[in-house]
């Protein structure tokens, strides 16, 4: 029997480049459970990039409109833009037992413990080497050179948090790292406190023992 849960909220948190964005779309395509928190932004969209897929692009006056109305779970100003979590469908997603998925940087982190501790397990990716994380950002050919090193600069900011979280992977092996995080996952699923009917089950088993 499959109890009867509250959902998981999973923060996945790293320095631009470091892997979270893979790691998180191929946790997402694997497991039919997870939900995507999609964020607000104020950051031009990117080509690639899908209206209410990848982010909600909105301009600041919007943003702080959202944020002064109590409509952001948390925001954060990241590389000169503004990000926040729309509050609505979170509630709604984890009483349902779905498992939310969050790409939040530290600032959003902290902001989350202070309301949700008990929903949450947080993870932190490190890139192998420095090396490895410049030449991701090269690779991701949208940002221009300027801002491949505002990135790399916001990248020390970001490790001075990596003890913050409750796991760390070091992203040699995209698979890999994947399967860890899947494990995490699949470990907070069982905590007592989200299995919602323990005590019924457990009182079902002690009466069918009263009655052998
Ligand atoms: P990007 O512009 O590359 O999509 O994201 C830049 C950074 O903003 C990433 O570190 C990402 O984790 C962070 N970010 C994205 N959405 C949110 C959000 O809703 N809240 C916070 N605090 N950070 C976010």
């Amino acid at each position: 029997m499959e109890f009867q849960r509250r959902g998981v909220m999973l923060v996945i948190a790293s320095p631009s480049g470091a892997g979270k964005s893979s790691i998180s779309r191929s946790l997402f395509q694997q497991d039919p459970n997870i939900r995507l928190s999609v964020s607000v932004t104020t950051r031009a969209r990117r080509s690639d990039e899908v209206e209410g897929t990848h982010y909600y692009f909105v301009d600041v006056p919007t943003f702080n409109r959202m944020k002064a109305e109590g409509g952001l779970l948390e925001s954060a100003e990241v590389h000169g833009n503004f990000y926040g979590t729309p509050r609505a469908k979170v509630e709604e997603q984890l009483a349902a037992g779905k498992d939310i998925l969050f790409d939040v940087d530290y600032q959003g982190t902290l902001q989350l413990y202070e309301k949700c501790r008990a929903d949450m397990v947080t993870v932190f990716i490190l890139p192998p080497t420095i090396e490895e994380l410049r030449a991701r950002l090269e690779r991701r050919a949208q940002d221009s050179v300027g801002t491949i090193e505002k990135r790399l600069r916001n990248a020390r900011i970001e490790l001075d948090h990596a003890g913050e979280y409750d796991y760390v992977i070091i992203n040699r092996d995209l698979e890999q790292s994947v399967q860890n995080v899947r494990s995490i996952l699949a470990s907070a699923r069982l905590k007592r406190e989200r299995q919602l009917d323990l005590t019924s089950f457990v009182k079902d088993l002690q009466q069918q023992i009263d009655s052998l």
